[in-house]
């Protein structure tokens, strides 16, 4: 495609921007989990005015816009100050979560490198259900990931924790809660390991951040995981999940200054301007940050504190109904507002189909060394009057995927050991296993049923799956120079 020759007309821009949402899933049903976190059309109306406000402002330099750095001062403080944090506690706004964990670890790499400069292979433990963000920043930083056990409940299991501490260990992490299963880590007696070793501590609060301390003024009982608890070095947190802010805005905080400095990169070797970078971004808009300062100010604690209940009785609500069904199994204890369930007979990814072709957006996660293929559910309060209209279908899916044969799913040794003994290229595996599969690649399209090509990407050893899956990404996005 080339770029046209003359621009075109508003109205044209905005009919096609409308055109190309057309297949875009319709998150105002509510029947979407985890990518949306709508509280309300007011809330939606009063972060567009914020960002649209602050849009063009640029984050490069705080002493050019000091109203984006006074917002982004007071949103950190807000944080800060509800997970506990003494007058010590310093942080940033940062794009999200991943960013603003592969900024601990990065923290942490480079204070190791200060402080213990015997280190030279530094190594992060991880709990097995950390999110994929600490292995991306793990593989980007080339830090050694060492991933440690659970117990039986989902949570990391601290003695395992304990075995994996050696000399190069430079950080322990933990999460609060984690996102897979929705249970909070025994951060307490973690913190504990971390302190008599000297090794810095970061709470993954990235979804339960802005949920768990609300829940706890409503008088729930959940384990605290905050700057309360000793050990505890650095804590991310994001705005854009249960904060309801618009995308693009996390807080990652630390304990104290001195361990926040090894966030910061200073260059004067170049020939531009100075740059002292806080984040992994240098320009950035002020959107975000003008976003999150606006809808935190517009809920307020008390705000928080009644959507945190809202949320937390909507959830009680699916796992009373998801327990109503004799097929389906709740995955632990679920102690926040994140719900895995299972089903021990009926196909779990059938399931999801049936749910999705009645129009839901099923999150499925396959199976694990602890835990069973399972659908996910991030509940939020646009979910709070589709309850009843969710476990109805979902009784009628698990009556349906019932039927469901797996037996298409003999071909697989015959792809595996094709794709293995015959040395032929990732593309052509794909094209093979695609064509098995009824994935469209010509079109870019998933199967309406993704039942059996789930299955495979559950049993197919990794080193297999990977390749097939960045071939069909990245075939997703295709560039056409004429
Ligand atoms: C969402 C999430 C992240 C990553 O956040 P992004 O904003 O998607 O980058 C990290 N950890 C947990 C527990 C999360 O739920």
């Amino acid at each position: 495609m080339k770029l046209r020759k003359n621009g075109i007309s508003e109205e044209e821009i905005f009919n096609n921007l409308q055109e190309f949402r057309k297949n875009d899933f319709n998150w105002r049903s509510g029947k979407l989990f985890s990518f949306v976190y709508h509280p309300g059309d007011e809330v939606e109306r009063i972060i567009k005015k914020a960002y649209t406000e602050f849009l063009t402002e640029n984050g490069l330099d705080p002493t050019v816009f000091p109203s984006l750095r006074k917002m982004e001062s007071e949103v950190v403080s807000y944080c800060a100050n509800f997970l506990n944090g003494d007058e010590n506690v310093v942080g940033n706004m940062t794009t999200g979560g991943t960013e603003s964990i592969i900024l601990a670890i990065k923290t942490a790499r480079d204070y190791a490198r200060k402080n213990k400069p015997e280190i030279t292979e530094p190594e992060v433990i991880l709990p097995y259900t950390v999110h994929s963000a600490f292995f991306k920043a793990c593989q980007y930083l080339d830090v050694k990931p060492v991933v440690s056990a659970l117990t039986s409940d989902y949570r990391a299991d601290v003695k395992d924790i304990q075995s994996k501490i050696n000399k190069n260990t430079i950080l322990i992490t933990a999460s609060a809660p984690s996102y897979a299963y929705g249970v909070i880590d025994p951060i307490e007696e973690i913190g504990k390991l971390a302190l008599e070793h000297n090794i810095l501590m970061h709470v993954d609060a990235c979804v339960g951040g802005m949920m768990v301390p609300f829940l706890k003024k409503n008088g729930y009982n959940v384990r605290d995981f905050d700057f309360s608890v000793p050990g505890v070095t650095s804590i991310s947190v994001d705005l854009h999940k249960y904060g309801y802010a618009a995308k693009g805005a996390s807080v990652v905080l630390y304990k104290n200054n001195e361990i926040r400095k090894s966030q910061y990169f200073v260059c004067t070797e170049w020939t531009g301007y100075t740059v002292v970078n806080a984040t992994i971004l240098s320009s950035k808009s002020g959107g975000p940050i003008a976003a999150a300062y606006a809808v935190m100010n517009y809920f307020g604690e008390q705000g928080y504190i009644d959507l945190a209940k809202e949320t937390m009785e909507t959830t009680q609500k699916f796992i009373e109904g998801i327990k109503s069904i004799k097929e389906l199994q709740i995955l632990g204890n679920p102690e926040t507002t994140l719900v895995a369930f299972s089903s021990p007979k009926v196909n779990i990814y059938s399931i999801a189909d049936e749910m999705n072709m009645r129009g839901w957006n099923i999150q499925v996660q396959f199976s694990s060394d602890y835990a069973p293929a399972n659908i996910h559910l991030t509940v939020v309060k646009a979910h709070k009057n589709l309850v009843d209209e969710f476990i109805s279908d979902l009784k009628d899916s698990v009556a349906k995927a019932k039927k469901f044969s797996l037996s298409n799913l003999k071909d697989r040794t015959t792809i595996l050991s094709a794709m293995e003994m015959s040395k032929i290229s990732s593309t052509e595996a794909f094209t093979k296993l695609a064509k098995l599969i009824g994935l469209d690649i010509e079109n870019q399209k998933l199967p309406e049923r993704m039942a059996i090509l789930n299955e495979l990407m559950d049993k197919l050893p990794d080193e297999l799956v990977k390749p097939l899956l960045l071939e069909f990404v990245s075939g997703l996005y295709c560039v056409k120079t004429t």
